[in-house]
This record gives C-alpha cells, sequence and structure tokens, in this order.
C-alpha cells in the first residue's frame, strides 16, 4: 500500500494516519459523465476507500471526448458499471459500488443513508438532480459538492445547508430553471476535465484535512475558462430559503 501512496505520502501534509482516515472514506458521485471521468479516477487513485458510483446513462460515441473512462467498443453500456470496472482496475485496494438507477425523490435519501457517504458530489448535468441531493444533504447532514459547467465556464461550489450560518444550493440558485434533456452547447473535453478535477481535489483535501481555509470562507468558485480568471464567493444562508432554513 506504501508503495502505490509513496509521492502523496511525501507531501508534508500527509501521513500514514491521514493515509488511513482517506481508506476508512466514503464519497458518492451521482454521475459518471465528463465531470465524474476526471474526478473519480483521481478519488479511487488517491485510496478513498469507499466509492459509490450513480448512473442510469449509456455510453454514447458522442461522449467519449470528454468522458475518458469509457471506449469505443463499450458503447451502449451503463456508465456506472463500466466507471466502476476502470476504478476497481486503476485500484484494487479499494471499494467500489455501482447504482445503475436514476436518482429521483422517492429513492435519493435512500440510497444516499444507505451508503452513508462523508461527501456527496453532484456530477449531474441537470438542476432536478442537483437539487435532490441538496434535499439529501439537508435531511442526511452530509455535505454537497456542486460541480457544473457550461460552454466556458465552470462552478464548483461546497454546500451544508443543514448547518445554521451555511447556505444550501436553493439559497443560490432558488429558480430553476426548466430542465431539458437536449444537449447542452459543447463543452470542450478540457473544460469538463479542469472542473472536475478541482472538484476532486477539494474533496480530497476536504476528507485530509488539509488547509482550504480560503475555499471555506469561500465555498463557490467560478472559472473562466477562456480568461483563466477564477473568482471566489462567500455565500450567504436565505433567512427564508424554503429548503434549509427550518431545518438545523
Ligand atoms: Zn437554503
Amino acid at each position: 500500500m506504501t508503495e502505490r501512496y509513496a509521492r502523496q505520502l511525501s507531501l508534508p501534509e500527509m501521513s500514514p494516519e491521514k493515509q488511513d482516515k482517506l481508506a476508512n472514506s466514503s464519497i458518492l458521485m451521482v454521475g459518471a459523465g465528463g465531470l465524474g471521468s476526471a474526478a473519480l479516477p483521481y478519488l479511487a487513485g488517491a485510496g478513498i476507500g469507499n466509492i459509490i458510483v450513480i448512473d442510469c446513462d449509456h455510453v454514447d460515441i458522442s461522449n467519449l471526448h470528454r468522458q475518458t473512462m469509457y471506449r469505443t467498443d463499450q458503447e451502449g453500456r451503463n456508465k456506472a458499471l463500466l466507471a466502476g470496472a476502470f476504478l476497481q482496475n486503476l485500484n484494487p485496494d479499494i471499494n467500489i459500488y455501482t447504482i445503475d438507477q436514476q436518482i429521483t425523490e422517492q429513492n435519493a435519501a435512500k440510497i444516499i443513508s444507505t451508503h452513508n457517504p462523508d461527501l456527496i458530489l453532484d456530477g449531474s448535468d441537470n438542476f432536478t438532480s442537483k437539487s435532490l441531493l441538496n434535499d439529501a444533504s439537508i435531511e442526511l447532514h452530509i455535505p454537497l459538492i456542486v460541480a457544473s459547467i457550461t460552454a466556458f465556464e465552470g462552478q464548483i461550489g461546497s454546500f451544508e445547508g443543514y448547518k445554521p450560518d451555511r447556505p444550501c444550493y436553493r439559497c443560490i440558485f432558488p429558480d430553476l430553471p426548466e430542465v431539458s434533456n437536449s444537449p447542452v452547447v459543447g463543452p470542450l473535453g478540457t473544460s469538463a476535465a479542469i472542473i472536475g478535477t478541482i472538484q476532486a481535489h477539494i474533496t480530497l483535501c476536504r476528507l485530509l484535512d488539509i488547509d482550504l481555509s480560503h475555499n471555506e470562507e469561500h465555498p463557490f468558485t467560478r472559472v473562466d475558462l477562456r480568461t483563466f480568471n477564477i473568482s471566489h464567493y462567500a455565500l450567504r444562508k436565505d433567512p427564508n430559503c424554503p429548503y434549509c432554513s427550518k431545518k438545523h
């Protein structure tokens, strides 16, 4: 085990105890598309001991420019199952759980509470899933790290709406747009990769207690993928938010 993690263990911020903490940690990722394909291999490679991957989607050839866990000959197969096999090959020392299901209002809290992860990661491409994960985060008291991309912009936000002084996702995005199943414009595969790896980086640092004080004070990050400007925002809880204001 030591050899596998030797390079990250050589960091002064790391220790065998912290590596053990990673091994005893669990994360649940909803979406094994462009964001998940970027984030999950690094999370598995780092040695997070329990990774749950949820996705009911199937590989399409048009996914492959950004979803690099999959191959051309895997077209039509379920992404969660393929991602599980990919990640298990990458790191046989961790536990991977795969769920070939759509997250719904009826099953979200049950699925998530069954696995009781330390962090919920959103790699979905729609506001409905993000909102459902927000509800589960508040109900189960589990931090939620949301990532999203448009053509040339990415956002990563950490939400703990069950805390009295922390906003939930819906405090910031109270009005959800109509959800469409039609593809968004773009993106370049590299856009998804950049934002997915930032999401993975924040996840790893949180689990390892590596100082992210700036991120904690400004838990919403916006990345302009043309100018490379990165903006950080402090978020306020909406005292009238119907989703979190009375649930802590
Ligand atoms: Zn709220």
